[in-house]
């Protein structure tokens, strides 16, 4: 069997633990049994159930860090059935990202006896999706950041791109709350849910730039009991998302206006912020992205730069040289009929092989 061929069925194996955000355990432990299986040293879980190994290196060049999310979007219940097909795999959260956490152990199978110059620090991290807010890469930078020499982020299906900037992302749970009755016999009184829309139309009508690109989604709404029933409670959430900090600060106060404009003394409504994604951007002439570059243009792929909202956010914003990149190509990302192309990963996995040495060589210039 070849490399390619065991990392897939490892991605099909991972994807076969449910693991949504916040409940990423029993994948967890499944990856740390792969790590130790595999070799590495210093293998342990942290109390949010981020998963370390340490492959040592020959020689005394700063360690490299390498991390994949372990996290779907899919809810624990989500059937997880598999379409396997010799040119595709389709299945919740195949491709984002259980073969990128796949991709870590393809890496250190591809790597077999190769020595490199420092440390390979591989790390399956929990809370990049909804609202995990970057709490698993937060730890892991937070343990690892300054001692080593760039860190590369695996997204399973964006073979071909290199994410070099983090766009930054502010969420806002708004919620209405009222007294609430019968639909007939209390007519009249104020509807938790009608409020809400109100504040939600009014939402719908904020301007944003197209450039610096700046985006807004209510992706979420709730509330209420039954149709006969006013409402006594229900709440939105919002996304709001930009390539410069400044224009998202700017839309995050015109979100905060709108609610103001809407308050009444008796109900207020309440504003939370429930995640805050950090902008951050290495610049694309900067080594480490050259260095992603090269390693797909050498295998005859070319290289879109990107800048998106991943786990790469992170290290980006603390000034940490980091990229993002990909390890096939696929669909449907989210949907539960995503899927990913097998072939391309005969590439993806020969570039993040190249890619992570020659970071090392990178770092020691
Ligand atoms: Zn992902």
């Amino acid at each position: 069997m070849t490399i390619t061929e065991r990392t897939l069925d490892l991605a099909c194996a991972i994807q076969q633990i449910a693991a949504p955000t916040f409940a990423e355990q029993a994948r967890a432990a499944f990856v740390r049994d792969q790590f130790v299986a595999a070799g590495l040293l210093d293998v342990t879980v942290d109390d949010l159930g981020n998963v370390f190994g340490r492959r040592p290196g020959a020689g005394r060049a700063r360690p490299v860090l390498v991390t994949a999310h372990t996290d779907t979007v899919f809810p624990a219940e989500t059937p997880l059935t598999l379409l396997r097909r010799p040119e595709l795999i389709a299945g919740p959260g195949i491709g984002d990202n259980s073969v990128g956490v796949a991709g870590l152990l393809g890496l250190l199978w591809s790597l077999g006896d190769a020595q490199t110059e420092g440390d390979l620090w591989l790390a399956a991290n929990v809370c990049e999706e909804g609202l995990g807010d970057l709490r698993g890469i937060r730890a892991v930078i937070d343990r690892l950041g300054e001692t080593v020499a760039a860190t590369l982020v695996l997204e399973g299906m964006a073979l071909g791109r290199v994410y070099h900037g983090g766009i930054g992302v502010r969420r806002y749970r708004i919620s209405a709350e009222a007294e609430g009755g019968h639909s007939w016999l209390n007519y009249g009184r104020p509807s938790a849910i009608h409020r809400l829309a109100r504040v939600a139309a009014a939402l719908t009508q904020l301007e944003v730039p197209p450039n610096p690109r700046t985006t807004y989604n209510i992706g979420v709404i709730r509330g209420g009991t039954s149709v006969n029933t006013i409402a006594r409670s229900a709440e939105l959430e919002l996304d709001l998302r930009s390539e410069a900090p400044t224009a998202l600060a700017a839309l995050a106060r015109h979100v905060e206006a709108v609610v103001t404009a809407h308050q009444e003394p008796v109900a207020p409504l309440r504003i939370e912020v429930i995640g805050d994604r950090p902008p951050g951007f290495i610049a694309a002439e900067h080594g480490l992205v050259q260095v992603a570059v090269r390693a797909l243009n050498r295998r005859g792929l070319a290289a879109t730069l990107d800048s998106g909202s991943t786990d790469a956010n992170l290290p980006l914003s603390r000034g940490l040289p980091c990229v993002c990149i990909g390890l096939t190509t696929g669909a449907n990302a989210h949907r539960p009929d995503e899927y990913i192309d097998t072939a391309p990963l005969a590439q993806g996995l020969p570039v993040l092989v190249d890619t992570v040495l020659q970071t090392f060589a990178w770092a020691r210039i």
